[in-house]
Formats: structure tokens, C-alpha cells, sequence
């Protein structure tokens, strides 16, 4: 009885078909006097209907379970039976580019093989592939990555150059093969060589950060930007930005990548081939050789990297890098960690940008939110406090697949390092103290806090807030935050 009618209508007419009896459909409704009502429950379920009240709360809350379960509906696997190997392999990756997915997993399963895609960060379901033709669609995969197809029971990885038959980009996806219990587990890494080039402006750095960055730390003539993040931060998107700021005829720009994600005309870009030997080791010394001002270096991943990060900007050059630590003071740890002097630290590095994504509500289904104790409770703050803000939340559409959520946008913490953080970490202080200096003398807003501005502004929900930011502790009221990020 539920198939000839939709959740929208439900909740418009305030009632629920519950049952049957014999042949007549339950209704449940909030107010069964109403002929309006009455009307429309027999146009959708026939003229044998039963009409009972029940309270509003408990219609809602079974008009949600339906509109939960047709989502579900919406998004699970349709089996792709009927298509051969080859048919599977051709459309994988066409169907991930319009989704605008940014890897595509390919799990094994105890018996069949199921496709997910990653689309703005989240998981989503794709398909399945029957049992039967699990070989033939990895080992066809192998083939176009140059692995090797013989190689069951060993991670392998490659690179696939696809070309999109609909409109003839060419897309590189990297390709992953993990062993599993069930067989080989697959996720092919989306490197679009199209993607959109952000200016600093439009990465979502608030008016102070902007400002702030590109005067304190990108006209800065040497010293070491550090972009970081845990993957899939939008790290990379940031360094192309900062790399697009300072390409410029009088300057001469380097790096080493693992691998070139974006092509950026006029600036000399190696992709590292670990294979072959070209690796930190062997390309870090020759780039010093060419003489250039900015040297890019894809990332900090042990001391050997980190130390040539610093040997660079000592004499002389300006490098940007990325770093695979949780917030700001997070990386000054880390580096302390690692053995490297502090005076070194302190004398090269010039500011550390920590980010995340978070995924921005989308314009079609928006709707005012308010808050709720639980998350007022996590995040620290009061109901009054987010009085005048524009809290929202998506209820779910066509548009959005039913998510409430559509496109990403980019939370920032900018830790320019002044001379009193510079001399805290010299005295190699503690990690508490770091931070209670860095609040202290400069303007830093944290992660958290930057992503209440923007929840606040209706960008992004408190959900998205609390799920991905951390918290180190209580942010600041909105209205003591909105003058240091610059907001009016
Ligand atoms: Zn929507």
C-alpha cells in the first residue's frame, strides 16, 4: 500500500497507511474529522479505508522510517548481471566521473564483488558484480594498470590513462590491488587532469586568513609553507593554488610529486617513480642543482624529506609542502618529534595551514536547523549563542540524491609563527603550552571554530562540524570569533 504514494505526500497530508484489515488500508492521521483529508486517503488507497487517529509526533516519526527506507531503496546495488567484463570496465569509470566520484572501490565479498563509490568524501553504493565475473573484470584491470596478472598474492599497484568515449578527456586514475581473504580488493583513485584550479580567494579561507596569508606567508621571500591534513583534506587543491599565486615569469618554480596530480603551465613538475629509483632521495639534491626560488615538494613523510625541506629554505628558497598531521601545533610536534633541531624549526618555518572538507548543504532542499542538545552539549556551546545565525540543514532531494548535502568547501587553521610561538618552540615547551601562546599573540582560529562560522552562515550543518573537526577545546562564542576571522 506504501507504493502508491511518496513521504512528501504523507507529511503534507499528515497520515500514514499502517495496516490492513481484511481489505480495507489503516490510516492513521492526526485529525480523521477533516473530509479533506479523508478525500485524499480514498483517491490514493481506494474507498475501503479505515481512518484512526494517532498523535502528530508519532506520524512524523513513522513518515521519517518510510522516508528513510525509499532512500535506501533509492541508493541500493542494482546487480549488473548482463554485462560482460569488458562492458563493467568500460562503464566504471564513466559512470565515476559523472557522479564526480574520487575513487572507485571494487570489494570482494564472500559471493560477489560490490562497487562503491566515494563522492564528496562519503561512500556510496554502486553496484554489484556477480561472482563469476570477478577474474575476468580484475584481471582485465591488471592488464590496463600494468600489473601483473599472474600476481594473486601480493599488493600490487599501477596507473591506468582512461579515455572518457563520451567527451574524449583523458583521465589517470592510480590504480591499488590489496589482498584480501575474499581475493583482491581494488580502488582506482580518480586524478582528473581537469579539475577546477582555485584561486587563494576562493579556497574558503576566511577575510583575515586570506589577507593574512597571502602578506605573511606567500609574499614572504624564503622559509617552508606547510599545507596539512589527513587525506582527502583538499591539501593538494590548496598547494596547486599557492603554486598558481607565485608562477610568474621572474621566478622559477620546481617539484617533486608523487605523482603530478594537475599540469601547471610554465613550472617544471616530476612525478616521482619510486620503481625506478626516482625517488626523495635521488630528486631532492638535483632540484636544489637547478637553481630555482620555490621548490614544491609533493610531502613530508620521514626525516629525510623533512630535513631537505629545511636545507632548502636555509639557503635561501621558499618550499612548499604538505604534511599528514591532525591541526597547526599538531605538525610543530611532529617535527619536534622527529629529531630535527628546534632552531632549525624556528628559524625556516614561516606558517602551517591545517584543513579539512566539509560537505555544504545543498541549495535545493535547505531548511532552517536548530541545534540540539546533543549538539550543543559536543560542540560546547549554548543555545543562546547561535541566536542571529543562520543554522540550516538539507531535508534531501532529487538533486542532491537524497543526501541533503552537495560540493565541498574548505575549513581552514592558519598559524603564521610569530616570534613568541617561535621562541616557544626553541625552548622545546610543552605541546599546551604551544598552543596557549599561539592563541595568545596571534589571531589563529581553530578548525572547530572556523567550521561553526561557516555552519553559522548556512554552509555547512553542526553535523558536518562535529563529525570531522577535532576538539581540542571549547571554542570561542560566535561573536568573539566573527572580528577575528574578519566576518561582520
Ligand atoms: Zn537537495
Amino acid at each position: 500500500m506504501l507504493e502508491t504514494v511518496s513521504p512528501k505526500w504523507c507529511s503534507e497530508n499528515n497520515l500514514i497507511p499502517v495496516g490492513r484489515i481484511e481489505d480495507r488500508v489503516v490510516i492513521a492521521c492526526t485529525d480523521p474529522d477533516n473530509q479533506e483529508v479523508k478525500r485524499k486517503a480514498k483517491e490514493a488507497f481506494g474507498d475501503k479505508v479505515i481512518i484512526g487517529i494517532a498523535n502528530s509526533k508519532s506520524v512524523a516519526e513513522t513518515i521519517h522510517v518510510f522516508e528513510l527506507s525509499r532512500k535506501a531503496q533509492k541508493t541500493s546495488p542494482k546487480p549488473l548481471q548482463k554485462n560482460d567484463a569488458k562492458q563493467v570496465v568500460e562503464k566504471l569509470p564513466v559512470e565515476a566521473i559523472e557522479a564526480g566520484a574520487s575513487d572507485i572501490h571494487l570489494e570482494p565479498l564472500k559471493d560477489q564483488m560490490r562497487v562503491r563509490f566515494r563522492c564528496d568524501g562519503v561512500m556510496m553504493p554502486h553496484s554489484v558484480i556477480d561472482k563469476d565475473k570477478v577474474v575476468s573484470v580484475i584481471g582485465r584491470l591488471k592488464v590496463l594498470a600494468g600489473a601483473d596478472i599472474s600476481e594473486k598474492r601480493q599488493h600490487q599497484d599501477g596507473r591506468i590513462l582512461f579515455e572518457n568515449p563520451v567527451t574524449g578527456q583523458n583521465v589517470d586514475m592510480r590504480a591499488s590491488f590489496y589482498v584480501t581473504i575474499f581475493g583482491e580488493k581494488l580502488v582506482l583513485r580518480v586524478l582528473s587532469n581537469k579539475v577546477e584550479m582555485l584561486s587563494v580567494d576562493q579556497l574558503g579561507l576566511t577575510p583575515k586568513a586570506t589577507e593574512s596569508f597571502y602578506h605573511d606567508v606567500l609574499d614572504t621571500p624564503s622559509g617552508i609553507i606547510l599545507i596539512t591534513g589527513p587525506t582527502g583534506s583538499g591539501k593538494t587543491t590548496t598547494l596547486y593554488s599557492c603554486i598558481n599565486y607565485l608562477n610568474s615569469i621572474e621566478r622559477s618554480i620546481i617539484t617533486a610529486e608523487d605523482p603530478v596530480e594537475y599540469q601547471v603551465e610554465g613550472i617544471s613538475q616530476c612525478s616521482l617513480n619510486i620503481k625506478i629509483g626516482v625517488d626523495y632521495k635521488s630528486t631532492l639534491p638535483a632540484m636544489v642543482r637547478q637553481d630555482p626560488d620555490v621548490i614544491v615538494l609533493g610531502e613530508i613523510r620521514d626525516n629525510f624529506s623533512a630535513e631537505a625541506a629545511i636545507q632548502a629554505a636555509l639557503t635561501g628558497h621558499k618550499v612548499l609542502t604538505t604534511f599528514h598531521t591532525e591541526d597547526t601545533i599538531g605538525s610543530l610536534l611532529r617535527l619536534m618529534n622527529m629529531n630535527i633541531e628546534t632552531f632549525l624549526i624556528s628559524s625556516t618555518l614561516v606558517s602551517v595551514l591545517a584543513q579539512r572538507l566539509l560537505r555544504k548543504i545543498c541549495d535545493h532542499c535547505s531548511e532552517p536547523h536548530m541545534p540540539t542538545s546533543g549538539e550543543l552539549k559536543r560542540i560546547g556551546l549554548t543555545k543562546a549563542d547561535f541566536a542571529d545565525t543562520n543554522l540550516l540543514s538539507g531535508k534531501g532531494c532529487e538533486k542532491c540524491h537524497f543526501s541533503g548535502y552537495a560540493g565541498r568547501i574548505g575549513v581552514y587553521e592558519l598559524l603564521v609563527l610569530n616570534e613568541q610561538v617561535k621562541d616557544a618552540i626553541l625552548r622545546n615547551t610543552s605541546s599546551y603550552e604551544i598552543r596557549r601562546i599561539s592563541f595568545q599573540t596571534s589571531e589563529m582560529t581553530t578548525l572547530l571554530e572556523e567550521g561553526l562560522l561557516k555552519a553559522a552562515s548556512g554552509q555547512t550543518t553542526l553535523h558536518e562540524v562535529i563529525r570531522h573537526l577535532p576538539r581540542m577545546e571549547k571554542p570561542r562564542p560566535l561573536r568573539e570569533l566573527r572580528p577575528l576571522a574578519g566576518i561582520r
